[in-house]
């Protein structure tokens, strides 16, 4: 897929959902980022110990939900039935760590588009990819709009070699020397650069470079303007 066809138009992904209002990585943020007029939502995803891409920020389960120790040796049965809404507010009790298939419905139901950040543990980078690139063949509308981004550039490689017609997008905290060289080589077309990192120097060479810029995590109104 080319840069073109990918529509930022919208300027704003809502990060993790609808985060500040809802639980994150959860079916309610995304239903809340849709509420509010959100075109773009941004979630995570890991494997299940059986293999199952399930949607959560942390490698472990503690911050976010009721279960313990890490998400990869925990069943996708296990996962599901934990509670990721208490942690919180109350209202949000029994709220389930979604399946990616889960989020991928709802998100192209309300007629979002996505990006994926693939957050695969050390030594599961194949595996995560193939489960990923199943699921999104099966789930995903062929006409609804997909990136996939990661901080993992074996990752960026793998799903690039098993789905190339999917945009990918290079996550940085700060900017490696050889960007281009990367961006380049993994086929990327969207940097996606942390905030504190942005430059105006460095959003027009990628600019330039005929890559978009997306920057996070940008929750102020005023610095989302200047943005
Ligand atoms: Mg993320």
């Amino acid at each position: 897929m080319s840069k073109g066809s990918l529509d930022f138009s919208s300027r704003i992904i809502a990060h993790r959902g609808a985060k500040l209002v809802s639980p994150e990585n959860t079916l309610a943020a995304i239903a809340k980022a849709a509420d509010f007029g959100a075109k773009w939502v941004e979630i995570d995803a890991a494997l299940s110990a059986d293999g199952v891409p399930v949607i959560i920020h942390d490698a472990t389960l503690d911050r976010t939900t009721n279960g313990r120790g890490p998400v990869d040796q925990q069943y996708v049965e296990v996962l599901t039935k934990l509670d990721a809404g208490s942690w919180f507010a109350p209202e949000f009790a029994g709220e389930a760590i979604p399946t990616l298939e889960q989020a991928a419905e709802l998100i192209s139901t309300r007629g979002l588009s996505l990006n994926l950040e693939l957050k695969p543990q050390a030594g599961q980078v194949r595996p995560h990819a193939e489960a990923i690139v199943e699921v999104l063949s099966r789930c995903w509308p062929e006409v609804a709009t997909l990136i996939l981004s990661s901080f993992n550039t074996t990752v960026l490689k793998a799903v690039g070699d098993l789905a190339p017609a999917i945009p990918r997008a290079l996550l940085c905290d700060e900017v490696p020397d050889n960007w281009r060289d990367m961006m380049t080589e993994l086929k990327c077309v969207s940097f996606n650069c942390n905030r504190k990192s942005v430059t105006a120097e460095l959003v027009r060479d990628v600019k330039e470079a005929g890559y978009w810029f997306l920057s996070f995590t940008v929750n102020e109104v005023g610095t989302a303007r200047k943005f």
